[in-house]
């Protein structure tokens, strides 16, 4: 946490020196001496320090100065920073002023000057008052603030990638500026052009980002957005649980291995609200804990994580190219592309406009929160879907599921099953889908087509989260490895028609077992065809990989 500050003024600039020497050498090593020759300029400071969400402990302030006088500046400083102790330096003809600013200024001590030595006249006083302070002050958040607007697809994106990326951040909406008093003075400091342009990103440094990329996001919230090596035993594209689990057996067996990962480790079970079925959780444990316990597993093995997108495959001989989205080339003895799949899109009427602002592709635990005491519409019948409406049900007044078929026993776990059903507040609506949304710049209705019924019926609805399958997203690798005619990677034996191995394969060898139509070039969890598609066999698939990694490597190396 960044040291509080104690802000000194005085226009008498040896008697400004004198106080910063005498409150630095008591003070410096819990605080941060700062000083200012006149009210504008400490307003100046006092308003960056807002901005920042630094804290002031103490205003040791000149009463007569040209300009803002102390007790005027008390008074502009006192509304930003209201916890802060406020101390008046004033000359003894001042006396009056200063006891009248008592009440006036809220001051909370005046000191006559000189105030020689410090020892009986400063220090005492000041400790007493810094006590307090210390006593009744809740320590400020420190870390990034976003500022935006609930219903804005681009706040989303960024609540989501810091959240889904293990980032502390402190979400303030624009719309609870009149009802929250952080926000107000958050808003009153910035630039007008910046409330404009929302969101904006404010760095503990001071650091604002209007609109940001994820990919300017990563770069200045720490993440590593670049490799640090030209070249790697075991690239690895993908970080949810099969590239994870790849990473950390390549890497605690010895293999120079970098991750790429476009949005965050975990990928999509890091979305997951629960995962029960995991070996060895016996009452479960959220996807992000899984994610972040791997990450740090990983690290802890020396895998190098990027924040990136991989765009291209290039095979050169034994190399592998990598290009990053971010124009940086990397190669590797191997590529595993655990690339997994994303949602798949719902074709009606308003989706694609109001995503982000209303509507959500997964569970969007970013959201719950602002789902208080609302209605809630989750469109699935698969495990996620049911899992969705599980943690919405904690947050929501309703939570609506709406499920194509006429029940959920084919394609949800029975487990989840019995909880839904056990929970009051969600009600699954059978043979029902969405054929439109409607709102202006956020959901504001939805219709839904019943089949029993035949009718369409429209209802007001602020969330819709759609869960109705997933895609592989492999376009980047089409004329490399072979696909089948959805897009998922062939490996091993599904490469080997009628005792022919795949076009253009040279080895002496059939392809082994998750290894795709290019040698060196393996496949593991979702983004494989005829994957199982769990957090575990994800994760077995990776680990496995390693061991055909190393015969792979013991041919070329
Ligand atoms: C909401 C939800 C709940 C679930 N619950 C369960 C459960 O309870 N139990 C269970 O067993 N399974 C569950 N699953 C399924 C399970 O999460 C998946 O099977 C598993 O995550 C697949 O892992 P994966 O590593 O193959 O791919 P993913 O998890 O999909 O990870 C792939 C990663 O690759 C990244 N990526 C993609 N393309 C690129 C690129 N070009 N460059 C860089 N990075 C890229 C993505 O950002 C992503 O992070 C759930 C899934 C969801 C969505």
């Amino acid at each position: 946490m960044a040291k509080p500050v104690l802000l000194t003024v005085d226009d008498d600039r040896e008697v400004l020196r004198a106080i910063e020497r005498d409150l630095r050498r008591k003070y410096a090593s819990d605080y941060r001496v700062l000083r200012a020759e006149s009210g504008e300029e400490a307003m100046g400071i006092v308003r960056e320090l807002k901005v920042r969400n630094n804290a002031i402990a103490l205003f040791l302030v000149d009463q007569r100065m040209p300009g803002l006088s102390g007790v005027e500046f008390l008074a502009q400083a006192g509304t930003l920073f209201p916890d802060a102790k406020r101390v008046l330096l004033t000359a003894y003809a001042d006396t009056d002023a200063a006891i009248a600013a008592i009440n006036e200024a809220g001051v909370d001590h005046y000191l006559l000057k000189p105030w020689d030595p410090p020892e009986e006249n400063l220090y005492p006083i000041l400790d007493e008052l810094l006590e307090d302070w210390q006593a009744a002050f809740p320590p400020p958040f420190e870390g990034i603030r976003v500022l935006g607007n609930r219903w804005s697809p681009a706040s989303h994106n960024i609540k989501d990638f810091l959240a889904r990326n293990h980032v502390p951040y402190q979400w303030m909406d624009i719309e609870t500026t009149e009802a929250d008093p952080e926000v107000r003075d958050l808003v009153g400091l910035l630039e007008e052009e910046e409330t404009r342009n929302l969101p904006v990103v404010i760095f503990p440094n001071g650091l604002r980002l209007r609109q940001p990329t994820l990919a300017e996001l990563a770069e200045h919230a720490g993440l590593k957005t670049k490799a640090t090596e030209a070249f790697y035993d075991l690239a690895i594209v993908g970080g949810g649980p099969a590239g994870l689990a790849a990473a950390v057996y390549g890497a605690s067996e010895g293999l120079r291995t970098v991750m790429i990962e476009r949005e965050a480790p975990g990928g999509q079970a890091g979305m997951s609200s629960r995962i029960e079925n995991y070996l060895g959780f016996p009452s479960g444990l959220t996807g992000a804990d899984l994610a972040r316990r791997a990450v740090v597993q990983a690290r802890r093995f020396g895998v190098e994580i990027i924040s990136a997108e991989a765009t291209a495959l290039r095979v050169d001989g034994p190399y592998r190219f990598l290009q990053l989205a971010n124009g940086a080339e990397l190669s590797c003895h191997v590529l595993l592309v655990a690339t997994g799949v994303q949602w798949r899109k719902l074709g009606v009427p308003g989706v694609e406009r109001l995503t982000g602002a209303g509507i959500y592709y997964g569970a969007a635990i970013t959201e719950a929160m602002s789902t208080r005491d609302e209605d809630v519409y989750v469109v699935g019948g698969a495990n996620s879907a049911g899992q969705a409406a599980m943690y919405f049900s904690k947050y929501a007044r309703r939570v609506v599921m709406l499920v194509r078929g006429p029940s959920l026993s084919t394609t949800m776990s029975q487990y989840l099953i019995n909880q839904l059903k056990a929970t009051s507040n969600i009600q699954i609506e059978f043979n029902s889908s969405v054929v439109e949304a409607h709102g202006k710049d956020h959901l504001e209705a939805i219709s839904i087509y019943c089949a029993t019924t035949n009718e369409v019926n429209t209802v007001p609805a602020n969330s819709l989260f759609i869960m109705i399958g997933a895609e592989p997203n492999t376009d980047w690798l089409a004329d490399i490895v072979e696909r089948d005619e959805r897009g998922f990677i062939y490996s091993g034996s599904h490469l080997v028609r009628d005792g022919k191995r795949p076009n253009g394969w040279k080895l002496d060898r059939d392809p082994a077992l998750l290894e795709t139509s290019v040698p060196g070039v393996f496949v593991v969890g979702d983004v494989r065809h005829g994957s199982v598609k769990r957090v575990a066999s994800g994760v077995g698939e990776g680990s496995v990989a390693i061991s055909f990694v190393h015969q792979y490597l013991s041919k070329v190396v």
